[in-house]
């Protein structure tokens, strides 16, 4: 089967799936040339093995809330690929989650982990649960509840998950004591516990700072530095703020954050005390808006962050918030670099618009995986019992960023995608992701 085929055939089956086809679309529009050249990968059916999940696990959450009334979500885990290493991807607990969602997800960590070099393959899960307004407690019961039904389909061999959007150390904290009280086990089933029992030093950071060093890696590319670089983020979670904080950090200009309320743009620039006042704000869950009382700039409701003049822009909030319009202001704004903090923020438009307008563009897929590879280190440390150094480990986070970025950029111009003054990072990330995965396959025969 040819790969149009392939997609063809899944959008038949999956008509309901908008965003896993996209997922699916966009790697596959950059890996033809990869594909052709090995024909074991069309004899194996490579790329239809790999479309499809090995498993998915969709369960049913009871837990109650703090007025004793019964309250159920659904729950699932795609178990997409343990080609290169056992299951890992995060856990998203967001209305908006579905199968769909956590499909595309689950597919994009399959080339991310590959691209990081270590054993990992790719999954993702998470559940409809809505944390925002849920008091602790509610929290709590909702995580054990939920780990209660995973328990049986994880282990630290078999898949082990992280956080993401909605699931940060608290969560990780309460279901990684729900899995040892079930099973005896004091084992690194999950990634992003708290540094006093097992967790990794810079995780928290990893995916925000990691996607600025890849940033650092293009600049340097194009012999620039970031010093003086105005950058425009978007979101004010945990990649967005970390994103700001190590560009600030290297001496760029960071001149907006925004939530799903609005954009508050700052034209003096954050500094460490604003970053770290917007992260006390946002662990309060308390309003962004009320930064422009303490430390001026302007407050934007209902508005994205695009609209402003600027040589970086960094999408860290969700998938698909970047639509062409926006790519368009992103162009007639100057930016000339843009790097995706969070997972597929730019739709098919967008990304094509920005590439024809030689934007130089990091998906997110090589960008962000900073966050997934210091969860690889978590991994190893558990498994002999160790622990490593805050600056150990942002060593080995700024030398994978690097790897990953070369690698890309080396794909990309080796099979005809750029040269050195324009590399397209998305088709060399998607060539050399896909072919580590492939090539296992190819390697294992018929099973997966
Ligand atoms: P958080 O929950 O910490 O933060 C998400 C931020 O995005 C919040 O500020 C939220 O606003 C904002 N946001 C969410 N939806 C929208 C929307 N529709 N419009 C505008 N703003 C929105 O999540 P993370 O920072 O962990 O994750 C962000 C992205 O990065 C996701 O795509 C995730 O998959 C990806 N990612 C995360 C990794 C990690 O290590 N955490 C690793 C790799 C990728 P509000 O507070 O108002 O809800």
């Amino acid at each position: 089967m040819s790969i149009q085929e392939v997609i063809q055939t899944i959008e038949n089956r999956y008509p309901h799936q908008p965003e896993f086809i996209q997922a699916v679309k966009e790697v596959a529009s950059s890996i033809g040339s990869a594909y052709d050249s090995n024909p074991n990968y069309a004899k194996l059916k490579v790329f239809e093995r790999l479309t499809e999940p090995d498993r998915i696990i969709n369960f049913r959450v009871n837990w109650e809330d703090d007025n004793g009334n019964v309250q159920i979500n659904r729950g699932w885990r795609v178990q997409f690929s343990n080609a290169i290493g056992p299951y890992k991807g995060g856990l998203r607990f967001h209305p908006t989650v579905s199968e769909s969602v956590l499909k595309f997800l689950g597919f994009e960590q399959i080339f991310k982990n590959a691209l990081t070099g270590l054993p990992m393959g790719g999954a993702k899960g998470g559940s409809d649960f809505d944390p925002k307004g849920k008091s602790d407690n509610e929290i709590r019961r909702f995580c054990y509840a939920f780990i209660r039904e995973l328990h049986q389909y994880i282990g630290k061999d078999m898949d082990v998950p992280a956080g993401d959007i909605g699931v940060g150390g608290r969560e990780v904290s309460y279901m990684f004591a729900m899995y040892k009280n079930l099973t005896h086990e004091y084992e690194g089933v999950l990634t992003g516990k708290g540094v006093g029992f097992g967790g990794s030093l810079i995780r928290t950071e990893a995916t925000g700072y990691g996607a600025v060093y890849f940033l650092e890696n293009m600049i340097a590319a194009q012999k620039d530095t970031m010093v003086g670089k105005k950058v425009l983020i978007s979101g004010a979670g945990n990649v967005s703020l970390h994103a700001a904080e190590k560009a600030t950090m290297l001496g760029a200009k960071v001149l907006t954050v925004s939530d799903s309320k609005g954009t508050l743009y700052d034209p003096e620039g954050l500094d460490q005390t604003k970053i770290d006042w917007l992260k006390e704000q946002k662990a309060q869950r308390k309003p962004l808006e009320e930064y422009v009382q303490k430390f001026g700039g302007q407050w934007l409701a209902g508005e994205k962050p695009w609209q402003f003049d600027a040589d970086v822009a960094m999408p860290c909030a969700t998938q698909n918030e970047v639509d062409e319009n926006d790519a368009k202001k992103l162009v007639e704004h100057g930016v000339k670099y843009i790097v995706e903090g969070a997972n597929m923020p730019l739709n098919i438009a967008a990304i094509d618009y920005v590439r024809e307008h030689q934007v130089h563009y990091a998906p997110g897929k090589a960008a962000n995986a900073g966050g997934v590879a210091v969860s690889g280190l978590e991994m190893s440390q558990n498994s002999v019992r160790q622990y490593r150094t805050f600056e150990e480990l942002d060593q080995q986070l700024k030398n994978i960023m690097k790897d990953i970025h070369d690698n890309a950029a080396s794909a990309a111009k080796e099979n005809g995608y750029g040269d050195d003054s324009y590399i397209d990072y998305m088709s060399g990330a998607n060539i050399a992701g896909f072919k580590r995965v492939a090539d296992a396959l190819v390697a294992y025969g018929v099973l997966n």
